[in-house]
């Protein structure tokens, strides 16, 4: 059995839920299907689930919203047209998101959970709705039904173990069966979201409590790309790479797949498929446990803007014990999450994503820093990119941190922060964002400029 997710895009217009059915119907094998909500059918458009936000905290903030309310109703209703389904499915739906509206509001995070929610649950029922029409034995099911269950944490659910289980259940269904993405219930009976972009991780989840032979994950590209496509020309296409190379990708800006969405297929060994819905024939990039590195000890090169760095320094600190404690207690008593924290003798960096940084909150520890751990010099310095060249078996390719740091002197990209030896699958480079782009491509250049089409 195979769980094959369609994301957005995939499920933006009727156009694109014909594709999705002929996809499904193509091998039997495809027995559970998830969805996203619909996406932008072009560049300019805008996503149903940001179209929900919007409905949602217009709704809290001024008690109605009719207007927003209609933009959503009105993008099922062209796909309901364009799938020829009739006016009754278009109605269910505007029930749902009126009763959904008229919930209890006094928790704006469970409420907000609930409106974002109906995207995914809404455009299921639609498409379970459309497959029926086409004589298929489909079934929406809802993950309450089936048992998904998550953390009690609004837009930040994390799977709990037990769903595994009563998920399995759905191995003896007959039917399709047609799942929303992105969000599960908690055990008190809450609807909770995972985090954007988290149908991935509803597919994933799916696959392993199914266990399935193969997790596909249709999007709107034919395969991973060693480099993004809109900084290096015609990257070359990775064949196959393994979970821990996809993670540390999709960690630096890889957007085509959910950085948590790994862990649950790769526990149960479940291959990942990364595959096209405009051109399902492409072979895509599957994500396996191992590949034979020898050949590509490296295998993308990826970069994340936004991060700030918090520079300490105190004289004989390799020698006082706790310091390292005491500093990161101050970090976490904000609710702040750090990226990696390189470190001399007599200094440390600490490096964070700067969004969750306000003036207030970097006063305070900048001030608490200075007092209570006595440091000789603390500043913060912000605009910093990591820039990862990510491969199995890198580390034990010798020369591959020299031809990095040749190609980034080339172009002229001074190095602020080098991560070598934390992780076994990336090297990691803190540089200026502005030289981000110029940096990818020589780094591009350097290791992939000799590939020819693909890599596997
Ligand atoms: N629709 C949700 C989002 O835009 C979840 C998803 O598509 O994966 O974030």
């Amino acid at each position: 059995m195979k769980v094959a997710k369609f994301g957005g895009t995939s499920v933006a217009s009727a156009e694109q839920i014909r594709k999705v059915a002929e996809i499904v119907v193509a091998d039997e094998q495809r027995k559970v299907v998830v969805v996203s909500a619909p996406g932008k059918r072009d560049k300019e458009d805008t996503k149903v689930t940001d179209l929900l936000i919007h409905l949602g905290e217009t709704h809290l903030r001024d008690g109605h919203a009719e207007k927003a309310l209609q933009a959503v109703i009105s993008r099922y209703a062209e796909i309901a047209q364009g799938l020829e389904l009739g006016e009754e499915i278009v109605q269910v739906i505007e029930t749902d998101l009126r009763a959904r509206l008229s919930f209890d509001t006094s928790h704006p995070g469970k409420f907000m959970d609930l409106i974002k929610a109906s995207g995914e649950d809404n455009n299921a029922k639609l498409i379970a709705n459309y497959f029926q029409s086409r004589g298929l034995q489909a079934v929406y099911v809802s993950p309450k039904e089936a048992g998904l269950l998550v953390s009690d944490e609004p837009g930040n659910a994390q799977v709990l173990p037990e769903a595994y289980d009563n998920l399995r259940e759905l191995r003896n269904r007959k039917e399709i069966i047609v799942f929303p993405g992105f969000f599960g219930f908690s055990k008190e009976g809450n609807l909770v979201t995972f985090p954007r972009g988290g149908s991935d991780i509803t597919g994933s989840i799916l696959a392993a409590g199914v266990q399935a032979e193969l997790y596909e994950n249709f999007t709107d590209v034919d395969s991973v790309f060693a480099a993004n496509p809109m900084v290096v020309s015609n990257p070359v296409k990775i064949r196959r790479m393994t979970y821990r190379e996809m993670r540390e990708l999709s960690y630096a800006g890889f957007s085509v797949f959910h950085d948590e969405a790994l862990i649950p297929a790769f526990r149960q060994s479940i291959p990942v498929c990364i595959k096209n819905t405009n051109n399902p024939e492409a072979r895509g990039t599957m994500i396996i446990a191992e590949r034979e590195y020898f050949m590509n000890p490296v295998i993308g090169i990826a970069a994340d803007k936004g991060f700030c760095t918090i520079y300490v320094r105190k004289y004989l600190m390799n020698r006082e014990v706790g310091f390292g404690r005491r500093l990161l207690q101050i970090l976490e008593d904000e609710g702040l999450s750090y990226e990696h924290i390189p470190s001399g003798i007599d200094d440390t960096s600490v490096i964070l994503r700067q969004n969750q940084l306000t003036d207030e909150i970097e006063h305070r520890i900048l001030t608490r820093i200075k007092e209570e751990l006595c440091v000789d010099d603390v500043f913060i310095e912000k605009d910093f990119a990591m820039v990862m060249i990510v491969g199995e078996g890198m580390h034990n390719t010798v020369g591959i941190s020299a031809r990095a740091t040749a190609a980034l002197a080339r172009a002229n990209v001074n190095i602020e922060m080098i991560n070598q030896g934390s992780s076994e699958v990336s090297l990691v480079f803190g540089i200026h964002e502005e030289d981000t782009d110029v940096a990818i491509r020589e780094l591009y250049e350097e290791f992939f400029g000799a590939a020819d089409g693909t890599v596997q």
